[in-house]
């Protein structure tokens, strides 16, 4: 290990020289999403030549305000940003969605009408969401591997590595109302420590209706050109003092470090622009092997689960207003990942990935000498590895993949069982039977307000089938036995009969269940009930055959994937600037506003404006414009908000490098102001999780005068656009 950092340091300070030659004229300079604090080493430089007129420190800086006190990370899974001094925050319509809709009835229907807080008192509590900020970010790699060693099995050095990070972070956070995250970099060759401020009352103050915020539905997700207002604002509220408190009338609003200031000048082809956020996850230097399985078989047999769930939840949806408000969030959560595959596979097809890989694999193995070990592992040896590893472990990550399909993304009543868990005798304490019980109603009561037995009948028969009928059948839990020998393998009569028989399949079911629930002996009734059965036959079988030999597998993998990518590094120092794989913690990606060409004959412009609305306009759901909405644009109403040219813009793309998590990332320019709020990628780019190409992978944004014209001319909200710092 020495040896090899020494012979590491010095071809990487060759492979920087080298890289600031290649790096300027080069296309990679698109790639990579970037830790805030390594930009002034890595990729400030190259910023600047592009366009940025910003240092190092104005992105980030732990002694001074900087950007990066103005970037929020929104519930753990989407990226926001501060854009006023009074806590106001902009995120994407899709971040707030399940927020929206939580709020939403029949009478009061927000998801399709919009909302918008006249005053601070009518904005709306979330209880369960919250904002967090990155206050500090370091290297805590050697105080992280402080003993451990190369000979160590992965299961122990991770039980070293655990430790450490606990004893790292309880220190760092001492006396300080803050928390720390510690996260592997380079699949374990780097640790970073993320100091963070969470703030709990967070409030709803404005979403447009979804025609606007979603415009396009499903048919749009994913595609260029666009035309979709995706976003939603909240605010976020401190005590007195400023400082965090749980949600309470007496908080007041936030006042941030930094709010960001609006540009409304717009952008031009070429201009720079970056995306500051929380990227979720990517995987980019996956070997072949693992790319032709998710060509292959993870990705055609996920899509296969959803497009049963879509199609039943879609049929549902359209017969009814009440299903369609209960299942919407539902079924975007859907229909989003499998949108999304669909593109990757193509992409990757079309790219040729696998031999991609393949090409590279043989180079690395080229380039490796017989005495280099790292880790233990000789690389000349490494890529053999990893054949026979995906060999033995294929069928496990399988059976894995298939189980996330069924059990947390399938029918409810597979899961909501294992709710009545709680009430078992050996794991309740004495005299918590009742409170237990009021929790369990009350959870109850939640999750019934969106829920319909028929189309969770539906759900069951058909994606238990096809569940089913890809498992290898020693990888089958006892319940297919069951539905083989006293159902005749009719998946519908099995269905049938597990929702007539269940008590967890009404409210009041459920509630008349708890009335009369007396401990042990009942307990034993949820253990006969047949969908709780379903449940933990499901539940154990993945903990029983799945689960040991994924986690022992994995963590050969994880030997082998930490060493494959120092090899990389050091190997193939030329080939790109190493950027760690997204793991939802605070990023910077940067490109330029630049059109693409998807297909041959095809230029994409990168500017949509409010002509496109129209054109796309039709009865249907997916594409209904607002008369008030159609009205403004048929008037050219667009006050301060229009383009030089007199148009509106309404989306425009760039080629930043980005994924899942940058929902609601700001998109800025040269001088660090927000133009625009990144919302999604185009179909061709959703490969870039696992192979960036730069000539057609896009991210797509909202222009930040669209968002606003929104607000003040359609929604008649403009005491928000005053609370704003906007730059001309
Ligand atoms: N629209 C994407 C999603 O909902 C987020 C952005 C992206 O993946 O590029 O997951």
């Amino acid at each position: 290990m020495i040896k090899f950092a020494q012979i590491f340091e010095t071809m990487k300070r060759f492979s920087l020289i080298l890289f600031s030659l290649v790096f300027t004229l080069s296309s990679f300079a698109k790639e990579g999403m970037w830790i805030p604090s390594l930009i002034k080493n890595l990729v400030e430089s190259d910023m600047q030549s592009m366009g940025m007129k910003l240092s190092a420190e104005d992105l980030y800086s732990f002694n001074k305000s900087s950007l990066k006190d103005a970037i929020v990370h929104f519930n753990g899974g989407c990226t926001a940003e501060m854009i006023s001094d009074k806590g106001l925050l902009l995120t994407n319509h899709h971040c707030g969605y399940s927020l929206i809709q939580s709020h939403s009835s029949l009478e009061n229907d927000y998801l399709t009408n919009g909302f918008w807080a006249k005053t601070k008192e009518q904005e709306l509590k979330n209880p369960n969401l919250f904002a967090r900020f990155i206050v500090r970010i370091d290297d805590v790699t050697e105080s992280v591997l402080k003993g451990v060693t190369d000979a160590m099995p992965e299961a122990k050095r991770q039980a070293i590595v655990d430790s450490n990070i606990k004893v790292i972070g309880k220190a760092a956070i001492e006396g300080s109302h803050y928390n720390y995250i510690i996260r592997p970099f380079y699949y374990g060759n780097q640790y970073y420590m993320f100091i963070t401020e969470t703030f709990n009352d967070v409030r709803l103050v404005g979403a447009p209706p979804s025609s606007i915020g979603k415009f396009g539905f499903d048919t749009d997700n994913w595609v260029w050109p666009r035309h979709t207002g995706d976003f939603s604002m909240f605010r976020i509220y401190a005590d007195k003092d400023n400082q965090p408190a749980e949600i309470s009338n007496d908080n007041v609003p936030y006042r941030p470090k930094y709010a960001l200031p609006i540009n409304l000048n717009g952008t031009q082809p070429g201009d720079f622009t970056m995306i500051y956020g929380f990227p979720g996850r990517t995987s980019e230097y996956l070997t072949s092997y693992a790319v032709d399985y998710t060509i292959n078989k993870q990705n055609p047999n996920r899509i296969k689960m959803r497009d049963i769930s879509l199609d039943i939840m879609g049929h549902a949806m359209a017969g009814s207003d009440k299903i369609r408000i209960q299942y919407a969030a539902k079924q975007s959560r859907v229909s989003n990942a499998w949108k999304k595959w669909i593109g990757q596979n193509k992409g990757l097809i079309a790219n040729d990935a696998i031999n991609s890989k393949l090409a590279l694999e043989k180079r690395f193995v080229a380039n490796a000498d017989n005495s280099i070990t790292s880790y233990g592992l000789k690389y000349t040896k490494i890529l053999d590895k990893y054949k026979a590893l995906y060999s033995e472990l294929e069928p496990f990550a399988f059976s894995w993949d298939m189980f996330i399909e069924i059990y947390y993304y399938g029918p409810e009543i597979i899961r909501f069982p294992m709710n009545m868990e709680k009430l078992n005798p050996e794991k309740l304490k004495d005299g918590d039977l009742e409170k237990m019980k009021e929790t369990l109603r009350i959870s109850a009561e939640r999750y019934f307000k969106n829920y319909d037995l028929e189309t969770d009948k539906k759900l069951l028969s058909a994606m238990l089938k096809q569940y089913f009928s890809v498992l290898d059948e020693n990888m089958r839990a006892d319940v297919y036995v069951t539905i083989q020998n006293d159902f005749g393998g009719n998946y519908e009569d099995y269905a049938a009969s597990v929702f007539k028989k269940s008590n967890f399949t009404t409210l009041e079911k459920v509630n008349a269940f708890l009335d009369n629930y007396k401990g042990t002996k009942s307990f034993k009734k949820i253990q006969k009930d047949p969908a709780y059965q379903l449940t933990m036959s499901l539940y154990n079988n993945y903990q029983s055959k799945v689960r040991p030999d994924l986690v022992r597998l994995n963590n050969d993998l994880n030997l082998l994937n930490r060493t494959y990518m120092e090899g990389l590094q050091n190997l193939l120092p030329k080939d790109k600037k190493y950027y760690p794989d997204a793991n939802s913690t605070l990023r910077i990606s940067y490109g330029i506003v630049d059109g693409y060409k998807p297909k041959d004959g095809v230029v994409y412009s990168p500017f949509t404006t409010t002509e496109g609305i129209m054109a796309k306009r039709d009865t249907t759901k997916e594409f209904t414009v607002p008369e008030r909405l159609a009205t403004l644009i048929t008037d050219k109403d667009y006050g301060q908000y229009a383009d030089k040219d007199g148009t509106m813009h309404v989306c425009f793309i760039a080629s930043n490098h980005t994924t899942g998590g940058n929902s609601g990332s700001p998109a800025l320019n040269g001088n660090g102001e927000l133009i625009g709020l990144n919302f999604d990628r185009t179909w061709e780019s959703t490969m870039s999780d696992i192979m960036f190409d730069p000539t057609i992978c896009r991210n797509i944004m909202v222009d930040i005068r669209y968002v606003l014209f929104i607000v003040d001319k359609y929604a008649n909200a403009g005491h928000l656009v005053e609370e704003m710092n906007l730059v001309k």
